[in-house]
């Protein structure tokens, strides 16, 4: 089964406006200028610069945001609706990050909803799940993707409409990586556990990134591994010339 790539870049809260639209504009000439493109290209501005930043990059990559309300509108002060991201232009949705996890409470049951909006919409799910460092020092780290994925994956997750990001939370930011033994690895139970939830055919396509660290001197070992198929990328998302750098290494 063959997974198109993809490479997201997850801005977090950085970047004002004329700095974002530059970079997303030269990442976008930059791709458009590939003759065949092996990989698909996302970023993933704060909300309040999606639509500028979708302007800019006119269709060449495509952008998404970075969370999302699980109604459609209504009474939820400084929230965003799904059907806001898809006016301002975006098509896909970061959910359950686990900035969002640890410092906003969400539980997998609030990323399901979330989810389930997103894919309503017609938009891009990706779904983050991962294990925290106490719980990979219990050897729990398999245990809780598949527990993450039974209960944050919406029930009509397809192979387009969901991408999964493994990303350990001790490895966010920190410079630190699993080894590739053991990426490759949890990201053959992930799959497995995608199975189980939906059926093969939709786990052999549903393309499941690598995100934690992700540098262009760590890209291409990483994006060679059978079951890694792109990559969620923080940090060096920020700078053009190391996130095409990992385009690159796709
Ligand atoms: C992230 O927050 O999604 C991430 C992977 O960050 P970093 O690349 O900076 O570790």
């Amino acid at each position: 089964m063959s997974r198109r790539p993809l490479v997201a870049g997850n801005w977090k809260m950085n970047m004002l406006n004329a700095d974002g639209v530059a970079l997303a504009r030269e990442i976008a000439e930059k791709y458009a200028a590939l003759k065949s493109p092996k990989c698909d290209v996302l970023v993933c501005p704060p909300a309040i610069w999606v639509a500028g930043v979708a302007q800019a990059v006119a269709g060449k990559i495509a952008v998404g945001a970075q969370d999302c309300h699980a109604a459609e509108s209504g009474a939820h002060t400084g929230d965003i609706s799904v059907p806001m991201i898809k006016d301002a232009g975006a098509s896909f949705v970061i959910v359950g990050h686990s900035e969002r996890r640890t410092n906003h409470h969400e539980t997998d049951a609030d990323v399901k909803a979330k989810a389930e909006a997103v894919i309503k919409h017609g938009l891009t799910a990706v779904i983050c799940i991962g294990e925290t460092e106490a719980q990979r020092d219990a050897g729990k780290t398999i245990d809780v993707c598949r527990s993450q994925i039974q209960g944050s994956m919406p029930d009509g997750a397809t192979a387009e409409n969901v991408v999964i990001a493994y990303e350990p939370v001790w490895a966010i930011g920190t410079g630190r990586t699993p080894t590739t033994k053991d990426v490759e690895d949890v990201h053959a139970a992930i799959r497995e556990a995608i199975a189980a939830k939906t059926d093969k055919k939709t786990a052999d396509g549903m393309r499941i990134l690598y995100g934690g660290s992700v540098k262009p001197s760590n890209a291409e070992e990483l994006m060679a591994l059978p079951d890694v198929d792109g990559a969620l990328v923080g940090g060096a998302s920020l700078k053009a010339a190391d996130f095409w750098a990992i385009v690159e290494a796709c």
